[in-house]
């Protein structure tokens, strides 16, 4: 068998460890005679994986009673609209503008026609930093932020404080740092960054909120009635759910999500050091405070596209993919999400140093 380190944005790499697991478990369920696939969704054996994972994400999360964990479907990008959807009173909503996907959430707004308001953007400079001093009003219907933006390296180090309910796309950095759920109150993320394969779309929703709901939001697309049947009103997305279970199991095998942002901080350092230390060759696309850890957009001095697509093909050639920039920014990201390990960090730095070499 041989595994490439796979540096793609999502659906991203998964620990090796939890596709072994599903692989041993796939077509005999601990000794069911069938595959969690095809087991009825209102059956025992499929209750059991489906409370742990929720159980277990709880736990690991530290998310407090007074919050609802549903399994959806639909991606992250359903949650654009069901966020206006389920919490919009009639009165305004602030959104700050980071990057492509707050400004997919804008637009259905926009579509939904609500008074809202985007309170801050970094559009201006390409999305390269995330704003500081972010004020949203306390009396807004609710306060949205995208924690990490995927495409252009940035993310948050710490929420705005806001009395508003805080509303986050955490899509491509759950459970990777422990989060204060006292400033929180919805996050939401498609599973295929950081928690699986894609299918299963996580919300965590504090309780309070969910009465908002309009009897005009058609039954399927209303939060309350997921948390009213523990995300069982109709078929979920069983095999996600498994998955994302076994992988709640690994990340407690890490030693939690502490553990993790450790040594999410120690990997990514590695790459910005890489970045930092090559005398200008690579050129970083976030402004140092806005650095993410989950994914380092940089570019080739004088954004060279040619030298680009030179290195991206050298390391796949060495079991590195994935690594070509989202269109919008051109150049290179890689994706360093909870999964990927620092083997596979080490190995593309050591390329990068050499290739800086050759061809500065
Ligand atoms: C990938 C991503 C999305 C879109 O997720 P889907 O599940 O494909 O809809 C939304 N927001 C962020 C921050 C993302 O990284």
């Amino acid at each position: 068998m041989s595994r490439v380190f796979n540096f793609g944005a999502g659906p991203a790499a998964i620990p090796l460890e939890v596709l072994e697991e599903a692989q041993k478990h796939l077509v005999d369920f601990k000794g069911e005679g069938m595959s969690i696939m095809e087991a009825s969704h209102r059956s025992k054996m499929y209750d059991d994986v489906h409370t742990e994972a929720m159980a277990l994400m709880r736990e690991l999360y530290e998310i407090p009673e007074d919050y609802e964990i549903l399994f959806l479907q639909g991606g992250a990008s359903s949650q654009f609209a069901l966020v206006p959807m389920n919490l919009y009173q009639g009165g305004k909503a602030e959104y700050a503008d980071t990057g492509s996907w707050s400004a997919k959430a804008i637009k259905e707004a926009k579509i939904q026609d609500i008074n809202f308001e985007i309170i801050a953007s970094s559009k201006e400079s390409n999305y390269n930093h995330i704003p500081e001093n972010i004020h949203f009003s306390d009396d807004a219907d609710f306060a949205y932020i995208t924690s990490n933006n995927t495409i252009y390296g940035t993310q948050y180090k710490t929420f705005p404080k806001t009395k508003a309910p805080l509303v986050i796309d955490a899509s491509s950095d759950i459970f990777s740092y422990p989060v204060d759920w006292s400033t929180v109150d919805l996050m939401f993320a498609g599973a295929q960054k950081n928690a699986g394969p894609s299918g299963v779309t996580i919300v965590i929703i504090k309780k309070e909120l969910l009465g908002r709901v309009s009897d005009k939001v058609p039954t399927i697309f209303r939060y309350k009635t997921h948390a009213e049947k523990d995300s069982l009103y109709h078929t979920p997305p069983t095999f996600g759910i498994y998955m994302l279970g076994l992988t709640m199991q690994w990340i407690k095998a890490q030693g939690g999500i502490k553990a993790l942002q450790k040594a999410n901080e120690a990997k990514a350092a590695l790459l910005y050091d890489a970045i930092d230390n090559s005398n200008g060759f690579y050129i970083g696309h976030a402004k140092k405070d806005s650095r993410s850890l989950m994914n380092v957009s940089f570019n080739i001095k004088d954004k060279d596209a040619d030298l680009e697509a030179k290195l991206v093909k050298l390391a796949t050639e060495n079991g590195m993919i994935g690594l070509k920039g989202h269109r919008s920014i051109g150049g290179l990201r890689a994706s360093i999400y909870n999964a990927m390990s620092l083997e596979g960090i080490q190995a593309l730095v050591a390329l990068m140093e050499q290739f800086a070499q050759d061809n500065n």
